[in-house]
């Protein structure tokens, strides 16, 4: 029996951040009523001009540079023919021989192996329109979302199993966010994918007939179509059938494709340099400028996390893959006050927890990597305890108010006086002779209770690790 290697390439499509669209000042927010964010130039009237956004080259290039394209830094704008109608001027303004970012690539880990999925290019492009289906009262056209802007992200074939697939769509999201060019809100469709599927027999080199499947809009359904689809191949060979090249639709609710159409080819689309755009220039000042922006990204932040703070793989991954996290972490960490591991460690338990429990981003709340270090460097100084600290953590969600006020209005300082623990730590005494005796006649285990006795008697303010000094001290001098 012949066994079969699946070939995958991915074709992703992110939508970009920007305020307005990508050839007009139409706004790009998602969710508005249908046909309110429209003009002359997105709705395709004849005589309207484009004017492209200078973001989106910006945002482009970025990611272009953090994936280690090189940057064509001057391209062009083509346009590519095809009617539809949710495409008003029969045409969608995209990049064809002369994209932005060509040949780069990404690493990642699958189950703890690396991984590296090169890229063919990223260009930029705007989005169509949106068919709304309103059974029984027919079809409705939104050209909310014609012209707002898009990178596409073409792999090369480099991906074997709907695992790596799925690795690698995370990958790109996280790097997305990282660079802060999207929104990456899947459940809106800022992120899509077409997925191109072929099989070849196991070390053969020669790639098979592959078939393309569109509509796929989150990571889930992208592994289930994968798998689906190379199934489908497989069969198809073993019953001595051939694999057509066609485009397939996917259907992630009866988890099935069925053939669209035929695959068409470049010359189908009747590609031509758009003659109402002129060319792009990025010249290197603006390109120092886009790469003195990007940040430190998920994959090497990880493995900090893993080598340096010494965190478990999946430790390091919550923390890599929210840039918002990793920022908390090593930005507080960069003031020099305290460990990036007692950050992390705020961060990975009581800091994600609240923000699972509420279902919120960090950026929500009102914490902030200064705030955060204030309060570690107080447990640290013990003027505060450790459970003190979840208690201002709440607060420093919820409030604009300063740590020191926060511990204040809380009445959270410790009892830190030595004196004044050496009077508590008498006064308990004093009240438990038979606790002396106990431990006299070998009981070590009563100064727990001892250390509780004094905590309670300091209502919960005694700094335990100098209760249990004093403790041990007045002990060994009875
Ligand atoms: P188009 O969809 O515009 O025809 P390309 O020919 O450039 O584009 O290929 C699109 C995607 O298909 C790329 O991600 C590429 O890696 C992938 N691809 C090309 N050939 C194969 C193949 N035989 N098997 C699987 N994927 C393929
Ligand atoms: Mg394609
Ligand atoms: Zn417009």
């Amino acid at each position: 029996m012949i066994h079969y290697e699946p070939v995958i390439g991915l074709e992703v499509h992110a939508e970009l951040s920007t305020k307005t669209k990508i050839f007009c000042g139409c706004s790009t927010q998602f969710g508005a009523p249908i046909n309110t964010h429209v003009c002359p130039v997105c709705s395709g009237q004849p005589g309207a001009l484009p004017v492209l956004n200078k973001q989106v080259v910006h945002y482009a290039a970025k990611m272009g540079v953090a994936t280690h394209c090189q940057i064509n830094q001057l391209c062009k704008s083509d346009r590519k023919n095809y009617f539809y109608p949710d495409l008003p001027k029969a045409y969608q303004i995209s990049q064809f021989d002369v994209p932005i970012c060509e040949n780069g690539y990404v690493d990642f880990l699958v189950d703890g192996k690396p991984k590296r999925v090169r890229f063919e290019r990223i260009h930029f492009e705007e989005d169509a329109g949106k068919l709304l289906h309103d059974e029984g009262e027919g079809t409705v056209v939104d050209f909310n979302r014609c012209g707002v802007p898009l990178i596409e992200m073409v792999t090369k074939p480099d991906i074997h199993s709907s695992a790596e697939a799925k690795e690698f769509l995370e990958t790109v999201k996280t790097t997305l966010s990282y660079l802060q060019i999207s929104d990456c809100r899947m459940e809106e469709g800022s992120i899509r994918c077409d997925v191109n599927v072929s099989v070849r027999p196991e070390g053969t080199e020669e790639l098979g007939t592959r078939v393309e499947m569109k509509n796929i809009n989150s990571f889930s359904a992208a592994v289930r179509a994968i798998d689906y689809e190379v199934e489908r191949q497989i069969e198809v060979l073993e019953e001595g059938g051939k694999i057509v090249q066609e485009t397939r639709r996917w259907d992630d609710s009866k988890v099935k494709n069925l053939v669209m159409r035929s695959k068409e080819d470049a010359q189908d689309y009747r590609y031509f340099p758009d003659p109402d755009l002129i060319a792009v220039e990025i010249d290197d000042e603006w390109m120092k400028q886009i790469e003195s922006e990007i940040p430190e990204l998920p994959q090497s932040r990880f493995d900090r996390y893993v080598n340096d703070l010494g965190l478990t793989p999946k430790e390091a991954r919550t923390l890599s893959d929210s840039f918002e996290k990793a920022c908390l972490v090593d930005d507080g960490a960069a003031m020099g006050r305290v460990s990036a591991r007692a950050l992390a460690n705020w961060v990975l338990s009581d800091i994600s927890k609240y923000l699972n429990d509420k279902q919120m981003e960090l950026s929500d709340t009102k914490l902030t990597a200064e705030k955060l270090v204030a309060m570690v460097e107080l447990i640290e100084k013990n003027v505060i305890s450790g459970n003190a600290g979840k208690k201002v953590l709440v607060k420093l969600f919820e409030t604009e108010d300063s740590v020191d006020q926060i511990v204040e209005d809380l009445g959270l300082k410790q009892m830190s006086d030595e004196g004044a623990i050496e009077a508590l730590v008498d006064e308990v005494l004093a009240a438990n002779s038979k606790s002396i005796e106990d431990y006299k006649g070998g009981k070590k285990n009563v100064v727990g209770f001892l250390v509780g006795q004094c905590m309670k008697a300091s209502k919960g303010k005694g700094n335990p690790k100098m209760i249990n000094q004093m403790l041990a001290k007045k002990l060994a001098e009875r």
